[in-house]
């Protein structure tokens, strides 16, 4: 059986608006909430060189961010970043795999071709392996 996660389903909305305003490149940001639930998503600045192949949240944004989330009393449980129209899958890269450094966190990647069957996928990536989770969407 697949470990799950759980999601608001507002957080897809955003996650999938946030891909589709920029299809032709990646676009990321971090994932927030309380008890394991994602309940909001932050966007960040891709600030990888070549963005239509990967992402990049710069540290400095991460501090930011990680002090907005101690404001709103949110915890820090992922990354999302999307895979650029062209691709067909959203499942890690081989880059994604070996630059993921939060083991304990939960990696959604978009896709924003719109008629994909799963355009959020969940993953966990440790010890160099990604492994697929299931995303329960709650209201
Ligand atoms: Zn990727």
């Amino acid at each position: 059986m697949k470990r799950a996660v759980r999601s608001r389903r507002k957080v897809y909305g955003q996650l999938l608006k946030h891909a589709r305003r920029q299809p032709h490149r990646e676009c990321c940001g971090i994932l927030a909430g309380q008890d394991g639930l994602i309940t909001q998503a932050f966007p960040a600045k891709n600030v990888a060189a070549d963005p239509v192949r990967n992402y990049e949240i710069a540290p400095k944004e991460i501090v930011r961010l990680m002090g907005e989330l101690r404001k709103r009393r949110l915890e820090f449980l992922g990354i999302y970043h999307s895979h650029p129209n062209w691709l067909d899958t959203n499942e890690p890269s081989p880059k994604d795999i070996a630059l993921a450094c939060y083991s304990e966190k939960i990696y959604f990647i978009v896709t924003p071709r719109p008629y994909a069957t799963t355009p959020i996928r969940a993953f966990s990536i440790r010890d160099g392996r990604a492994m697929e989770l299931e995303i329960q969407v709650l209201p």
